[in-house]
C-alpha cells in the first residue's frame, strides 16, 4: 500500500520510532512544531477518524493512553500539552492514515482553526 505511515510501521522508510507495541506506534514528527511532537498511529490502516467504527473505540482508547504515557516520559505532562487529530481536507489531514499530534513544551496558541 502507498501510505507512509504504513511504510514506516513495515520499516521501508526511516521513522525516528519512541514507542511500539502490538497495536500502535509513535515516532518524532519530521517537521516538529514545537520541542515535542510526536505522531502516534495504529498499526492498523484506518484512512482517517471518519473511518472509525465503534469497534475500534477500544483502539482509540489505547492511542490517548499511549500519548499520555509519552507526555509524561516527555517531560511535558505536568506544564501541559495537546493531543489533536486532523479529519480530512478540510480539518487540515494531509496523511491518510490516523494518527494523533503530541505536542508540547512551549506554550501552544489557543487558535484552533
Ligand atoms: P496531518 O496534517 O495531521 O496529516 O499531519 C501529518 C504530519 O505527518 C505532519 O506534521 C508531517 O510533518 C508528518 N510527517 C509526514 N511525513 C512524515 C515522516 N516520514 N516521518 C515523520 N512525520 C512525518
Ligand atoms: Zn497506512
Amino acid at each position: 500500500m502507498d501510505c507512509i505511515f504504513c511504510k514506516i510501521i513495515a520499516g521501508e522508510i526511516p521513522g525516528d520510532i519512541v514507542y511500539q507495541d502490538e497495536e500502535v506506534i509513535a515516532f518524532r514528527d519530521i517537521n516538529p512544531q514545537a520541542s515535542t511532537h510526536l505522531i502516534i498511529i495504529p498499526k492498523k490502516h484506518i484512512p482517517s477518524l471518519a473511518d472509525l467504527s465503534e469497534a475500534d473505540s477500544p483502539l482509540i482508547g489505547h492511542m490517548v493512553t499511549v500519548a499520555n504515557q509519552l507526555a509524561r516520559k516527555e517531560g511535558i505532562a505536568e506544564k501541559g500539552y495537546r493531543l489533536t487529530i486532523n479529519c480530512g481536507e478540510q480539518g487540515g489531514q494531509l496523511v491518510p492514515h490516523l494518527h494523533m499530534h503530541l505536542l508540547g513544551g512551549r506554550r501552544l496558541t489557543g487558535k484552533l482553526g
